[in-house]
């Protein structure tokens, strides 16, 4: 199970507050967005889940156990960014299998020379490379597995992203903002694909935007931030025909 319960959650840096008071409990295989204007705090939200910035109070659980005292790579979370994050210097094989080979190879049996030497390494490999394999297959990129992410379109990279991703069968997908490097037709297209690779794992997704259709269309509910703090919770349908404020109904486009 991966429900997801925020506590309020608080985070300063320095002496400036830019969350406070968050509380959400996202539900299992829920796909939950934050919305909300540049600054408000939805990237430093996702990115505390994810443990790559400590919160400064509160807790966060998933499936009912606190993760607080985790750290990134031993939280069962997967996050995808804007800039993907892929390595210019691996292949599209090695940009997806990396979280797997980390977590099943030591450092020494990474290293080149000793790779040929590792009994265990020509073990862990094949297996590791169905897994690669059947992600690739799935996103339709198994053409590409021996490619340099330079010489790959947005739409093929933001692919490779979410592979990687996907490779650890994480409980919970963090996604900060994954289509905003994308022209406009791309991140339509890309918009479905999400929505329907959310229907097929049944995982959690939260999902971070700043594109008020992105968030109406692919959302089972949106949690409306400002200045660090979450203005409305609701559906796509509630937020956009019943807004607590000006705020939010300016923000959504609704008519009120
Ligand atoms: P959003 O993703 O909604 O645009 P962010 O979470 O990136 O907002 O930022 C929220 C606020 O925290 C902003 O005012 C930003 O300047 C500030 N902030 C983010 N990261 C840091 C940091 N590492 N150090 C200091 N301030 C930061
Ligand atoms: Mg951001």
């Amino acid at each position: 199970m991966a429900r997801v319960e925020l506590r309020a959650l608080a985070k300063s840096f320095g002496a400036v507050p830019v969350l406070s008071g968050i509380d959400l409990d996202i539900a299992d295989g829920e796909f939950l967005t934050l919305i909300g204007p540049s600054g408000c705090g939805k990237s430093t939200l996702i990115r505390m889940i994810a443990g790559l910035e400590p919160q400064t109070s509160g807790s966060i659980s998933i499936g009912g156990v606190s993760i607080d005292h985790l750290r990134p790579h031993e939280r069962r979370v997967a996050m995808v960014f804007q800039s993907y994050a892929l390595y210019p210097h691996m292949s599209v094989f090695s940009n997806i299998a990396l979280p797997l080979t980390m977590q099943r190879l030591s450092l020494w049996e990474r290293l080149p020379l000793i790779k040929l030497l590792s009994s265990r390494r020509r073990r862990v490999m094949p297996e590791i490379a169905r897994e690669v394999r059947a992600i690739a297959e799935q996103l339709q990129i198994e053409h590409l597995l021996d490619r340099r992410p330079a010489r790959l379109s947005g739409g093929q990279r933001q692919r490779v992203a979410l592979g990687r991703a996907m490779v650890r069968h994480p409980d919970v997908f963090l996604m900060d903002e994954p289509l905003s490097n994308l022209d406009a037709k791309l991140r339509v297209h890309m918009r479905t694909e999400l929505a329907e690779l959310h229907q097929r794992l049944k995982t959690t997704f939260i999902y971070v935007t700043h594109d008020q259709v992105e968030a109406m269309t692919m959302s089972d509910r949106v949690a409306m931030m400002d200045a660090g703090r979450i203005l409305q919770l609701g559906t796509p349908t509630e937020l956009y025909e019943r807004p607590i404020n000006i705020k939010v109904a300016s923000f959504i486009g609704s008519p009120a």
